[in-house]
């Protein structure tokens, strides 16, 4: 037995899949030619799967603040914030989201995922309670892996089982965080954060949002789906990334509590790894502004998400319970969803295919997410590949006849 023969079953089940067309998950992208459009296997093709909301990677002015701090200050900081120093940018782009969220303080992660590992772990010790959506990303399930706290999961956006598991634990003498998502990364459905806010208030306990597929996207300003429902003033934690509307890589964390800054020196995954090179510091400052300047992007990405997802729905595929910038197509097997993501990527057309256990109730998913750089042009002929496709494969009329 190797030391790697316990992935053997995983192995079996990664080549099965890619054994049926193409790898899904070593896609290579030979050149791209916008935030939109690569060329993959020598094929011109329509990016609609890359989480690129505001396609802001390709923005000129992104660019050359990134270019500038390249030249300026170097490829990488090579060390910690703690132990090797911060560089003026980190700190400015602390202050301007800190300003952004009206917060006062903010930390930045080098990714999201280890924000939420951090920020999560460290605030819930061993005599605190962590509560989580079970439909949670990764970065919080592992991040309730590292706590030495008592771990609760709750029904999938689903505020009276919140409020029903809280009250049995009125009684632990421990603080309480509850963790949810603005919009979920898979199916794209949107948190009733209003609802869970009024759970909050009752228990009287700690509520951590994670903002990372909602900031950019929706709220007045852009701040996220707490702002758009009017309970920022109940949220205790703005977890965010870069890596989506603002085209880089990163995380970060606001909140008013005030002793928040001694989380720099308590929070592990802050403290032990390499804080973010000044260049993406710079591109994603200047992304920030840029979402902050021009409401038109969230307008534009509106405007398209509702364009795939109707479009989608309309020829009869089953999509998600809300219209965001995810949309996902469920498909009855996932033989089916494999078929149909490789004859898409021959059209030209690259989504993500998600499969379990990676998805919520075992879904089969073929997931796209939508740009405000898409046209609608773009959006249309992807909604045609799809119809065309589903055809071939006898998705489309199956469908139609189980909703009749
Ligand atoms: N939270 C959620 C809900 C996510 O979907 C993701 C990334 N897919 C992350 C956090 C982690 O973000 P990052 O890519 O910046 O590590």
């Amino acid at each position: 037995m190797t030391i790697l023969a316990k992935y053997t079953q995983l192995r079996e089940h990664y080549h099965r899949i890619a054994g049926a067309g193409r790898d899904p998950f070593t896609v290579r992208f030979e050149r791209l030619i916008s935030s939109t459009e690569g060329v993959l296997n020598g094929r011109r093709t329509i990016l609609l799967g890359t989480n690129n909301y505001l396609g802001l990677t390709f923005d000129q002015s992104c660019i050359d603040k990134g270019v500038e701090a390249l030249i300026e200050q170097g490829t990488g900081t090579t060390g910690s914030r703690i132990a090797n120093g911060s560089y003026s940018g980190h700190a400015d782009l602390e202050t301007e989201l800190a300003d952004f969220y009206g917060r006062q303080h903010c930390m930045v992660f080098t990714t999201g995922y280890q924000a939420n590992l951090g920020v999560i772990s460290t605030l819930v010790g061993k005599d605190d309670i962590l509560v989580i959506d079970s439909d949670s990303h990764a970065s919080i399930y592992d991040a309730a892996k590292m706590t030495a706290g008592q771990v609760v999961r709750f029904r999938h956006n689903d505020p009276d089982d919140l409020h029903k598991r809280l009250r049995r634990l009125a009684d632990h003498p421990g603080n309480k965080l509850v963790v949810v998502e603005g919009i979920y990364s898979m199916l794209g459905d949107v948190a009733p954060l209003k609802e869970f806010a009024q759970v909050k208030r009752e228990n009287g306990v700690y509520l951590l949002v994670d903002e990372a597929h909602s900031m950019g996207v929706r709220g007045d300003t852009g701040r996220g789906v707490a702002e758009e429902v009017g309970v920022e003033a109940d949220v205790d934690f703005i977890v965010g990334t870069f890596s989506k509307s603002l085209g880089a890589v990163g995380g970060f964390c606001v909140s008013d509590l005030p002793d928040f800054d001694v989380m720099r020196v308590a929070c592990r995954p802050y403290m032990f790894t390499a804080s973010l090179p000044p260049s993406v510091i710079a591109s994603s400052l200047q992304a920030l502004r840029r979402l902050r300047e021009e409401p038109g992007l969230r307008h534009r990405l509106t405007a398209n998400s509702r364009r795939l997802y109707d479009g989608l729905r309309n020829l009869g595929f089953q999509v998600g319970p809300d219209c965001s910038p995810i949309v996902a197509v469920s498909l009855p097997s996932k033989e089916l969803a494999i078929a149909f993501w490789n004859k898409l990527l021959e059209s030209g057309l690259y989504i993500n295919l998600a499969l379990p256990p990676a998805t919520p109730n075992s879904l089969s998913l073929l997931r796209t997410s939508v740009s405000a750089a898409h046209t609608p042009q773009q959006i249309d002929q992807a909604v045609e590949m799809f119809a065309k496709v589903g055809r071939q494969l006898g998705v489309l009329p199956t469908l139609v006849q189980a909703a009749e």
